[in-house]
């Protein structure tokens, strides 16, 4: 399925072009990284995704739709990477408003905490108030809040960043276990975890796309 299909994107504040007439086309499936140092433009490009802001010039599409729009709703979910929940309300009490805004009853939001915290392992954690949670833990948690309402297209900025080998693992490999649902776009530093989750790496570097490589095939560019 068509996930995402960007031409001529170009995106400038005030006089700074921080996208520069992308062309890119994605498939839903594997993880797909997306790279390049400071200013590259991933950030404009993420918030270009998810329809927080506008393209200058150029068009974009998600699941052949226009960003923000309402037929997009639920079915895109980002996790900013200093993404944290009020340590003071327990997991369950968060999330099941979370999934309130996002439309379900209150039944079906029970149901629905229920389903994201088993998938992220945190079943037992429902009553928990964060500010309790190991650094691990409340990653988890996060994550579980952007699977709310089953989205079938999720960002992760810096999804390991300033976690221990141990829960960076754990992570890595909830990220692989629900790609088979979910299209992940991961933004990272860690080149060799790309590496290893991902089906292709996206290259930005001063607001342009130097190439998309796909991983699965050495030594050919997508
Ligand atoms: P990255 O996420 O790769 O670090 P960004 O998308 O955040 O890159 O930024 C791309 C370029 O656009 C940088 O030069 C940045 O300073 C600039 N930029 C980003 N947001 C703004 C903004 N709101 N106003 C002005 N310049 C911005
Ligand atoms: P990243 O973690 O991707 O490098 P940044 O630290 O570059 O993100 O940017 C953080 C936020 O600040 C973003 O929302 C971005 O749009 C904004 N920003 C970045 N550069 C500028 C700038 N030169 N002027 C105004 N806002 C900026």
């Amino acid at each position: 399925m068509n996930l995402l299909r960007c031409s001529a994107l170009s995106k400038r504040y005030g006089n700074k072009l921080a996208l520069d007439k992308v062309d890119l086309t994605l498939e839903t499936g594997s993880p797909i990284a997306l790279v390049g140092p400071n200013g590259a433009g991933k950030t404009t490009l993420m918030s270009l995704l998810l329809g927080f802001i506008k393209p200058s010039s150029g068009d974009i599409k998600v699941f052949g739709k226009q960003p923000g729009s309402t037929a997009l709703l639920g079915k895109v979910a980002a996790l900013p990477q200093d993404a944290a929940l009020d340590p003071d309300f327990s997991l369950a009490t968060q999330l099941a408003l979370y999934a309130r805004l996002h439309g379900f009853s209150n039944k079906a939001a029970a149901r629905e905490v229920q389903r994201v915290l088993a998938l992220v392992g945190l079943a037992d954690a429902a009553n928990a108030l964060p500010k309790a949670l190991s650094h691990g833990m409340s990653k988890r948690a996060a994550i579980a809040q952007a699977l709310i309402g089953n989205p079938k297209l999720v960002l992760l900025d810096e999804p390991t960043a300033g976690l221990d080998p141990v829960n960076a693992r754990h992570v890595r490999d909830l990220v692989t276990e629900l790609a088979g649902d979910i299209t992940f776009i991961i933004s990272s530093h860690n080149l060799e975890e790309l590496e290893k989750l991902c089906g292709k790496v996206l290259y930005l570097d001063h607001g342009k796309l130097s190439q998309a490589v796909d991983l699965t095939k050495p030594d050919s560019q997508a």
